[in-house]
């Protein structure tokens, strides 16, 4: 193998958030940070050996972390669309920064995007009445922050899960728009199954695409009808189940995806982010993953 095959993660992962401290803050109107949380994400992605490192999207729901900030959206008990959507400053810039304030410099970070799709479907609209409309303004609005992000990050990760339940005529030219005059590497994670729209995701305009490979090994064999355009970033752990892949599961998953992807596999990551699963499990899938990752580096 030419290149190395670098660690990553998708976005989320468990951490233990002190509740009563938050609150105790939010009382007093001191300012709490969030930074322990971070550090608590970044610590266990470093010492688990990942190479590429996320903030672990610690403070929200993967939706809701960008909705709390656009103008036109806010969250009640959901997410409501109330007026036009317009960038309203940045949403996750400073969590990056202080993330590289935390990793030796041979780490590198990813910062995730829940792509523009994602959020139109998850909102309640209540002033659009149009989801195209509303999808090209959250990607306008989103560009902004992608703009900004992409000084402060190696690898911008969009998130787009709901490509896999229904990829709109216009997902391209939403993609575009999003990804208007960004210059870093780009990677699509579309979690879920994608084997019906294979075709669609190799024409998106982005770098990298990441899917659910270890759930779904029936894609690994999808992919093999189709020219790969693409690079790939192989998820080797499942993100939705407790058991822990041995080192030796991972290889040899690995080993079935080289024999398709060859060297469009740059990286190995779990399925989807790990926000659900218990910490010491998420940290040991990661562990396990980056030894595996380490073994066929040589
Ligand atoms: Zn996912």
């Amino acid at each position: 193998m030419n290149n190395k095959i670098e660690t990553s993660v998708i976005g989320s992962y468990p951490v233990q958030i002190d509740r009563l401290s938050l609150m105790n803050s939010y009382f007093n109107q001191s300012i709490s940070s969030w930074n322990e949380y971070i550090y608590q994400a970044v610590n266990d992605m470093i010492s688990a050996g990942i190479t590429i490192i996320s903030d672990g999207q610690t403070r929200d729901p993967f939706v809701n972390i960008f909705i709390r900030k656009l103008r036109g959206c806010r969250i009640r008990y959901r997410a409501e669309v109330i007026d036009k959507i317009e960038y309203d400053g940045p949403i996750i810039i400073d969590d990056q920064k202080y993330v590289r304030t935390l990793i030796p410099n041979t780490k590198k970070i990813v910062g995730p995007i829940t792509g523009p799709y994602t959020l139109m479907r998850s909102c309640s609209d209540l002033f659009y009445n149009d989801e195209k409309q509303l999808a090209f303004d959250l990607a306008n609005a989103l560009n902004k922050e992608m703009i900004n992000l992409q000084k402060h990050v190696d690898l911008i990760s969009i998130d787009e899960p709901f490509f896999s339940v229904n990829i709109p005529d216009y997902g391209k030219d939403l993609m575009s728009v999003l990804l208007k005059d960004v210059k870093c590497s780009t990677r699509l994670h579309v979690c879920g199954d994608v084997s019906e729209i294979i075709p669609n995701i190799l024409d998106m305009p982005v770098d990298i695409l990441s899917h659910e490979f270890k759930a779904l090994p029936k894609l690994i064999d999808k992919f093999k009808d189709y020219y790969i355009s693409k690079k790939i970033c192989l998820g080797c752990v499942r993100s939705d189940k407790d058991s822990i892949e041995t080192v030796e599961e991972i290889t040899s998953h690995i080993k079935k995806g080289l024999n398709i992807f060859n060297d469009k596999i740059v990286q190995i990551s779990p399925d989807c982010g790990q926000r659900m699963l218990p910490q010491k499990i998420a940290f040991q899938k990661l562990r396990n993953l980056s030894l595996a990752g380490e073994k066929l580096n040589g």
